[in-house]
């Protein structure tokens, strides 16, 4: 099968065998693959390591197998790799490779999820917000995934009557009539109601220039996205506990 040519982030990297790894990708052109990349482990390979290094911008080519989860990852060159300023917007990127890693389906092809991955990794690499950056990506991420969030009415009848109810399970505001619907419902604030528009609305590339949020109220958003994403997953383990480095 002829190979794709496709540009990707590096999501996660595991040494492999003696001089190869696996990678995790999620390419413009194919989606979130797995796949080995050969011999670069070695002293005398042509591709640097940063190449291959989680959060690194690179093109390459992949061999999809029909047969096989494994694909085949090869010529990666590297296109930008990220530095980031400071250990917080570091955190912050790392965290969003692995929630992308984590959530988002094998050979499915998401431009959009591109594009916002790529536009997030570049403005981290100078900007003074990287939590409220966070925040905003999952919130835009969570969208696309199509789990929510609604926060204009009530996702169940769509009455617009103003409620202070949150569902994570059915991805948004519930009100009173249908609060049965969700019996692990929480309450939400009207302020962080609004941050969260904003949130949604404001494009990623814009984000720099909000002035920092109270860590409470990113903490509490944070904490509505993640009982919305949580529904979604089957994931066993508690996928959230690195987001304390940060919040
Ligand atoms: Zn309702």
């Amino acid at each position: 099968m002829a190979p794709i040519k496709t540009q990707a982030i590096v999501l996660k990297k595991h040494n492999f065998r003696e001089t190869s790894v696996i990678l995790s990708l999620y390419t413009e052109k194919t989606g979130k693959i797995k796949g080995v990349l050969k011999g670069v482990r070695v002293e005398k390979s042509k591709v640097p390591p940063l190449t291959f290094t989680p959060g690194a911008f690179i093109s390459a080519s992949i061999y999809i197998k029909r047969t096989s989860e494994l694909n085949l990852i090869s010529s990666p060159s590297l296109l930008q790799f990220y530095d980031m300023p400071s250990k917080k917007n570091l955190t912050g990127w790392r965290l969003i490779l692995n929630l992308v890693d984590l959530f988002t389906p094998e050979k499915e092809i998401d431009r959009e999820i591109f594009h916002l991955l790529k536009n997030t990794g570049e403005i981290l690499t100078d900007c003074q917000n990287p939590v409220v950056i966070f925040i905003a990506f999952k919130l835009k991420f969570i969208k696309i995934l199509g789990y929510g969030i609604e926060l204009s009415r009530c996702v169940v009848c769509r009455s617009e009557q103003p409620t202070y109810l949150f569902s994570g399970k059915l991805g948004g505001l519930i009100c009173n009539s249908c609060k049965s619907r969700d019996t692990k419902r929480v309450n939400i604030s009207k302020r962080v109601i609004n941050i969260m528009q904003h949130l949604e609305k404001i494009d990623i590339k814009r984000c720099p220039v909000i002035k920092s949020i109270p860590v409470e109220i990113l903490r509490k958003i944070n904490f509505y996205s993640n009982i919305t994403l949580n529904y979604h997953s089957e994931i066993d383990k508690i996928w959230w506990t690195n987001e304390k480095n940060i919040l």
